[in-house]
Formats: C-alpha cells, sequence, structure tokens
C-alpha cells in the first residue's frame, strides 16, 4: 500500500478526511445527485480542499490533492459514471491516509498483540455483518424487498431488527387444565387432522383433536386449511395460544403450533418474539428465518467492551444479548438483554454528540466578541424593569462563551415569559458592538413579527425615527453608529426582499429578523457573528451546519420555553451548553387550571361566555388524532362547525388546522390577534411562542391525550396580559392514571416537573414527536432508563477523555460503530 508521506495520523486529522470521507460516502449513498451537501458538493470540496493547502506544507502531498481534483473541484460539472469513479479514488486515498494510521506500529502506545502478528488470521468462510440478507438461505428478493422497506438491507440490519414485543408462551399446562382468556401452551400428538369449511360462505379451515395423558381438545385454525396437510396423525406438537368455549366445549382458536421433537421450540412454548408485520410476509415466516439468523449470525457482532470492562458496567456480551433479545429464555434475560443494547444505543448517541460539539468547536474558529459593559449598562438603563437573577446568570454564561473563538452553542431554556427576549437582545447588542451582524430566527412569521415588535419596545428610548414594517434604527451613546434592525419573512413582497438581501448582503442591516426566509440560499451576509434561534432546537443546530458550508461559523444561541428534563436534554442536546431561566420576573399570575369531566362541559362553555362577555378571548384545542393530521382536521373542522351553530351561534368563533397553508393560519392568528374573533377552534398546531394578551381562556378537549408537557405549553398561551387566567382541561372517560395525571396540572405550575412527570410516563418519541427530536432511532433505550442514561453519558465522557478521536486500536469496534449511526445525520440536516 503507498504510504503517504510524513506522519500518516496527522496528516489524516489536519486534513480532516474524517469530514471527506462522510460527505462522498452520503453523496455515494444518495445515488451521486450532488444532493449530498446543500450547494452542491464543489463549494464544500473547494473549501476543503483550500483549507488542506492551507494546512499541509508537503509539496508531494500538495500535489497528490491536485491530482485528485481536490484543489479544483469539477464534481458538478461530471456525468454520473465520473462522479462514481472519483469518488471511489478519493474514498481510496482517504483510506490510505488514514489506514497508514491504523497499520503504524503506534510509539506512543504498544500494539496489541493479535495486530502484532505477522499474518492476519485467516478471513473467515461464510457471510459477513453488511452482506445484504439475499445471501443467506431463505431470503429470497421477495422478502429482501419487503424488509427493505423496514429499512433492513443487510445481516446486520436483521440482526438489530428487534421484534415488537414477545408474547408469553412460557406457561405448559395440560389439556384438562387449559384456562380461557390466557396465553397459554399445551404439548400433545395429533389424533385427528382435516380441513373443513364453515359458515356461509364455507370458507376452509384446519380442524384438529390433540390429546396428552390427560384429555384431548379441539384445535380450529380459520382461513388456514393448509394447516391440515402439515399435521400428520401421531406428530408431537406444541399449540401456544388460548381457548374459547365453542357450545360449551373447549376449543383451542388459531393457536401456533409446531412439531415438539426437533429442538428448541420457537412459535410455542416460550417468549416467543413478534416482528413488525409487512404485508405477504408471516409473522411465523419471518420469526423461522430470525431464529436461524440469530442463532447463527449474533457471535459475529464484534463487542465494543472488553469482558472486563463489561464486568464493570455489569453488561451482557452482545452477540448473546442479540440473541436473547429475539428468543430470550426468560424475562430477565430479555431485560439484561435490553439493557445490554439499550446502554449501546445511548452510548452511541453521547458519543456522536460529543464528536460533533469538538468538531464544531476546532474545525473552524469563530469571532472571540468582546463585552461592552457600558453598553449593556445603558440597554438595561432602558428597560422599565429590573433583571431577574437568572436572566443576569443567563446573560453572563452567553457574553462568556461569546468571548472565546470557540463558537458559542447554548441553548437556554426558560418557561413563557421568563424573559428569553432580554437575554437575546444582550447578546445581539454584544454582537453589533464588535461590528457583527446578527440573524434571529423564529419558526412562524407572527413570531419573526412578535419578536422584532418587542426589540423595538425593548429598545423603545434608543429609536431613531419612525420604524416602517420592516425597518429599524437605535441609536445609544456607546454605539459607534446607528444599528438597523430588519425583518424579512415569507409574506415580505418580493421587491422588498430585494432590497433587505441587498442590505444585509452590504452590512446595512446589522440584525435581521425573520423565518427560516433568512437562510436561504441567496441570502448573504457580510459579517454573521450570532445567530439566534427561537423555539426550533434542532432547526438552530442544522442551520449552523448550512452556516458553516457557506464558510461562517457563528456563536449560536438556541432559545425554547419546552422545558426539557435533564436527562433527554443530555441526549438530544449534549453538543449544547444549556443555561436555564428558572426564575420569572415578579408577580406573574397563576393560570387557574381546572379538570373537569365532560359531563360538567356546559359549565366550561357558561364560563367561555362570561370571559367573553367581560371582552376577553378563549382558546378550544381539540384533541390529538395521532393516526392522522387529516382525520384530525376533520374532527376540528366538525368541532368548530357544532361550536359556531349550537354553542356559540351569538359570537365570532375561528378555525385553525394542521390542513391549511402556512399563510391562511398566520392570517387566522393575526384576526385572532385582533380581536376579530371571540373564540379560536384549533388543532394542536397552535403555535408556541404566540403572545395574546388578551386571551384567558384556554380549554383543552380530550386532555389525556396530551403530554402534561404539551398541556403545558397550551396553558403557556394565556395569562400573558393583566387579566386573571384560567385553563380547562376536560377528559371524555379517562382511566384512573389519566385522571390523576390531569390532577397534577391542577396543582403543579412548574413546566420541568411536568415534563419529568411526563417522561416517566412517556418515551422521548411521544415527548417531542419523532420528527422534532433528530435523534438517531433508540430501539431499546428508554429515556426513563436515567441510571442507564448517566451510566453512559459517564462511560461516553470517560472514553473521549482519553481518545477523543477513537483512534486506539481497543475503540476500533466503537468508532466504527459511531460513524454508522451518525454518519447520515451530520451531514444530511435537511432529512432529520
Ligand atoms: P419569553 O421568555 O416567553 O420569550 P419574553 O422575553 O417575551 O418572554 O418576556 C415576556 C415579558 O416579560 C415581556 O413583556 C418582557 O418585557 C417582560 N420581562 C422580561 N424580563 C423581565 C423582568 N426582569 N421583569 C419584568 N418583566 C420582564
Ligand atoms: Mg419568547
Amino acid at each position: 500500500m503507498p504510504q503517504a508521506p510524513n506522519q500518516p495520523d496527522s496528516i489524516a486529522q489536519a486534513l480532516n478526511t474524517e469530514l471527506l470521507r462522510k460527505v462522498l460516502t452520503l453523496e455515494k449513498s444518495k445515488g451521486y445527485g450532488n444532493k449530498a451537501v446543500a450547494g452542491g458538493l464543489d463549494a464544500f470540496l473547494a473549501r476543503w480542499g483550500a483549507d488542506a493547502q492551507r494546512k499541509i506544507a508537503d509539496p508531494a502531498l500538495h500535489q497528490r490533492l491536485a491530482k485528485l481534483e481536490l484543489t479544483a473541484p469539477a464534481y458538478g460539472r461530471k456525468g454520473l459514471p465520473a462522479r462514481e469513479a472519483w469518488i471511489a479514488a478519493v474514498l481510496t486515498w482517504c483510506d490510505e491516509v488514514s489506514g497508514g494510521a491504523a497499520a503504524k506500529p503506534a510509539s506512543r502506545q504498544p500494539a496489541p498483540p493479535q495486530q502484532a502478528a505477522p499474518h492476519p488470521p485467516p478471513v473467515p468462510q461464510g457471510p459477513s455483518l453488511t452482506d445484504p440478507i439475499t445471501v443467506l438461505r431463505g431470503f429470497g428478493p421477495a422478502i429482501a424487498e419487503r424488509l427493505e422497506s423496514l429499512g433492513v438491507r443487510t445481516i446486520r440490519d436483521l440482526l438489530y431488527f428487534f421484534p415488537r414485543k414477545h408474547i408469553d408462551f412460557s406457561q405448559t399446562t395440560s389439556i384438562p387444565l387449559l384456562q380461557a382468556g390466557k396465553d397459554q401452551t399445551v404439548i400433545g400428538v395429533v389424533l385427528e387432522a382435516k380441513e373443513v369449511r364453515y359458515g356461509q360462505r364455507r370458507l376452509g379451515a384446519a380442524e384438529a383433536v390433540v390429546g396428552d395423558d390427560s384429555g384431548s381438545v379441539r384445535v380450529i385454525w380459520f382461513n388456514q386449511p393448509y394447516i391440515a396437510r402439515n399435521l400428520k396423525q401421531g406428530m408431537r406438537i406444541a399449540l401456544s395460544g388460548r381457548v374459547v368455549f365453542y357450545q360449551g366445549r373447549k376449543v383451542l382458536e388459531n393457536p401456533e403450533y409446531e412439531v415438539a421433537d426437533e429442538g428448541e421450540l420457537v412459535h410455542t412454548g416460550r417468549l416467543v418474539p413478534v416482528y413488525p408485520l409487512t404485508e405477504g410476509l408471516s409473522g411465523r415466516r419471518l420469526r423461522s428465518l430470525m431464529k436461524q439468523v440469530a442463532d447463527r449470525y449474533a457471535a459475529l457482532v464484534p463487542d465494543s467492551f472488553s469482558p472486563a470492562q463489561r464486568q464493570r458496567l455489569q453488561l451482557a456480551p452482545v452477540g448473546p444479548a442479540i440473541r436473547q433479545a429475539h428468543f430470550p429464555e426468560s424475562e430477565a434475560a430479555k431485560e439484561a438483554a435490553r439493557r445490554r443494547l439499550a446502554f449501546d444505543e445511548l452510548l452511541l448517541i453521547q458519543l456522536g454528540v460529543l464528536a460533533r460539539k469538538r468538531e464544531w468547536k476546532e474545525t473552524m474558529p469563530g469571532h472571540p466578541l468582546k463585552a461592552n459593559a457600558e453598553l449593556l449598562g445603558a440597554f438595561y438603563g432602558l428597560l422599565p424593569f429590573k433583571l431577574t437573577g437568572a436572566q443576569e446568570r443567563t446573560i453572563a454564561e452567553a457574553l462568556g462563551d461569546m468571548g472565546k473563538s470557540t463558537p458559542m452553542s447554548r441553548l437556554v431554556q426558560g418557561e413563557v415569559g421568563s424573559g428569553k427576549t432580554v437575554v437575546a437582545v444582550a447578546a445581539i447588542l454584544t454582537a453589533v458592538a464588535n461590528g457583527q451582524q446578527v440573524a434571529f430566527m423564529a419558526p412562524t412569521e407572527i413570531l419573526a413579527e412578535q419578536h422584532f415588535r418587542t426589540v423595538q419596545r425593548l429598545l423603545g428610548p434608543a429609536l431613531a425615527g419612525e420604524p416602517s414594517k420592516e425597518l429599524a434604527r437605535f441609536t445609544l451613546p456607546q454605539l459607534r453608529r446607528p444599528i438597523t434592525f430588519g425583518l424579512l419573512t415569507g409574506s415580505t413582497t418580493r421587491k422588498r426582499k430585494q432590497e433587505l438581501q441587498q442590505m444585509t448582503a452590504n452590512g446595512e442591516i446589522a440584525v435581521i429578523i425573520g423565518t427560516h426566509a433568512l437562510f436561504q440560499k441567496d441570502v448573504a451576509f457580510s459579517g454573521l457573528g450570532l445567530v439566534v434561534v427561537d423555539e426550533q432546537h434542532r432547526f438552530g443546530v442544522m442551520q449552523r451546519m448550512e452556516l458553516r458550508q457557506k464558510g461562517y461559523n457563528p456563536h449560536l444561541l438556541v432559545m425554547t420555553a419546552t422545558p426539557i428534563p435533564r436527562t433527554l436534554s443530555l441526549t438530544l442536546y449534549g453538543d449544547l451548553d444549556i443555561s436555564i431561566l428558572d426564575e420569572l420576573p415578579p408577580g406573574r399570575q397563576v393560570i387557574r387550571t381546572r379538570y373537569l369531566e365532560s359531563a360538567r362541559r356546559e359549565t366550561a362553555y357558561e364560563f367561555i361566555r362570561r370571559q367573553v362577555a367581560e371582552g376577553r378571548q378563549a382558546f378550544v384545542i381539540y384533541p390529538l388524532i395521532e393516526e392522522s393530521e387529516k382525520l384530525e382536521a376533520a374532527a376540528a373542522v366538525k368541532e368548530h362547525e357544532r361550536l359556531s351553530r349550537e354553542v356559540f351561534p351569538d359570537l365570532r368563533v375561528a378555525l385553525l388546522h394542521g390542513r391549511m397553508k402556512g399563510g391562511e393560519k398566520d392570517a387566522t392568528m393575526r384576526r385572532f390577534q385582533a380581536r376579530e374573533f371571540d373564540i379560536l377552534v384549533s388543532t394542536a398546531v397552535i403555535e408556541v411562542g404566540i403572545d395574546i394578551p388578551n386571551a384567558t381562556v384556554m380549554m383543552v378537549e380530550s386532555a389525556d391525550r396530551f403530554g402534561l408537557a404539551q398541556l403545558h405549553q397550551f396553558r403557556g398561551r394565556v395569562g400573558r396580559g393583566e387579566h386573571q387566567s384560567y385553563c380547562i382541561l376536560m377528559s371524555d372517560s379517562p382511566t384512573p392514571e389519566a385522571s390523576e395525571r390531569l390532577r397534577l396540572m391542577e396543582t403543579l405550575n412548574d413546566g420541568f416537573a411536568l415534563a419529568e412527570e411526563d417522561l416517566k410516563l412517556r418515551g422521548p418519541g411521544d415527548f417531542f414527536g419523532t420528527r422534532q427530536s433528530g435523534l438517531p432511532d433508540l430501539r431499546m433505550a428508554r429515556l426513563s432508563d436515567a441510571a442507564l442514561l448517566a451510566l453512559a453519558r459517564q462511560e461516553a465522557e470517560a472514553v473521549y477523555r482519553d481518545d477523543p478521536a477513537l483512534a486506539k486500536a481497543e475503540h476500533k469496534t466503537l468508532a466504527a460503530e459511531v460513524a454508522r449511526l451518525w454518519a447520515n445525520r451530520d451531514m444530511a440536516p435537511g432529512e432529520a
């Protein structure tokens, strides 16, 4: 193998071939469409190449880079075959450069004995984990296609394709003791088996009589007449299922069955796995295949931990854990397997998050911004209130970060009304005073407009001249020149938009507030030093990545009113530092919350009517229908109609749901804000952060369908003005647990406490909605596994301290797994 000149490992690191490899691998997996990075590969490659040339002095290497076209990339102009060939060549080179590191006898650490062997051990025959499942017996193209639709392509995927659940058929009993309504197993001999027809339509079925030492039972399989042909008289079989009474006699209906003399039971008599079904692939068939695969290939999965480490962490070895996760010997074995596999998932997430944090901070320096005490003092002087202690602390943390050359990545969590905007403005002024521009992004137009107005209110006395709809200027003696704030959203007119973009590009606008329209391709900055993102955590992180690809590496401040429990935030946002605004400004009202059973709905309507009579407004949130947004919208439409025709015919009732267009939604919200409506009927789409101080009632229908954290968010929509506000939670037929949960809402006002309660009861997917989490799939881990999560976190930090690049031989397996898990996520922000 040709060796790259001088120390290969440091070259790989200095050049960041890992990043190049990731991007090219992603591009390859996407079919060479020049889509792996926003804006096309060439821009990325050019930056990468320029960076490499700067870092490397060796002329031979320069030549090599040039030869590989990495100094003057032309990927976009190539045809498909040429792209494929070029990527293959560059990936080979990446392997040389970094593979050299692994092969090189390390001078710093002694090589482990197996690597020192002169000849590698012979490669074992047979399939490997990365082979497609079609190399296995029984997995023809048809099955492979169906499994592929479930994301299973390789043998490894198959091993990690865990059952949805297990049915406990482990209770074996004798035939006379079979009880109705329980999962049970009997083992007996086939006395008789035949095909029968039943019902008016004469459908086929199989019927058998099976006997053991003490009795016999009739068995029927509807719609599966062929089973009769599989059962021979005298055959010993195991049957697992439930009995029903039919004309006074016990009948086993549609049980799982299998021959009982052929070794280990698969479908009966044990904890039997149930796999996610695909059309055309029977559960039974898949289960048989999985048994073979788990038995034969689970042992191929390399363990990331040595026996000593497993002992210390009390983890089962990975191969047996995978086997037990599919076909557990007992509940205890199943739980031990889950614990091991869950630990792996959590650890890999933590390691990925730590690596990403490092990548952000190290690969591209940011701009250190000096805090200007006089300027901030002047700003505080403009405020009609005193900062809370939490605001002071959070501002200090943010400014501390911004003073460093590694860019800030900070998440500010604070309840609705805790005063996050002031924190943002302090950071914004600091950036501007350092000659940097700021982008302030909100998830919706209304929120962007609201921020634009809030800033004007906060800086009011510093306003210079009349602000327009999209521009406002402020001046303070401590600033060298006035600062211009711009507002750019989807509904800004084309012409105006161009002007604003122009002014942003040439630096006239210092602070541009807007929606994601801010980051469209054609928006350029003259010097972007800070990005503030409200209420879109993942969004902010992804935007940061896109910006980096444009050559900016701004400080990032993300704000959220979602109270994220610590266990979850460590996992999801381990790459962000966190500040918590855990103190509300003094004098905030407590929203009175009542949980009502549906019999008292009239009382609630009466209450709303009285509030409206006093000039207030109300929200009615209509329930979550998990299956479909379409159904949800339909339900809201119906409810809107009922409320406006039958209940409040004399009031003005508006409607908001997820199937409406963005513009329509914004228009409705705006009209509600302008008091053109008294009541707003909405699905859960109602935006966070909207400020409608005149609204005092939040009524939530079928409240038991929402998580506590989300109910708390809804509740935060009211109580934003001077009037006492109320939250009414309705529930039609709550279970006792649901009632208890809803009662918690009456007493608990702290979003964090509610979120923790929520997390105990629900998974993280429910907590955020899977789409928003941006997290790799958790198949085994539950985020309520707080202790396991803490252990994984601790271990990840230890590994990371010891070997941040996971370059040591003992971390080879881990490194490969981290790369696999995160490969597509780091680079494809648009897809997460
Ligand atoms: P949120 O955290 O929900 O974004 P805002 O920043 O919108 O909260 O602030 C809510 C309201 O509280 C605003 O009207 C703001 O002016 C006011 N506010 C912020 N900080 C304080 C404070 N320390 N004392 C009193 N009022 C404050
Ligand atoms: Mg806010």
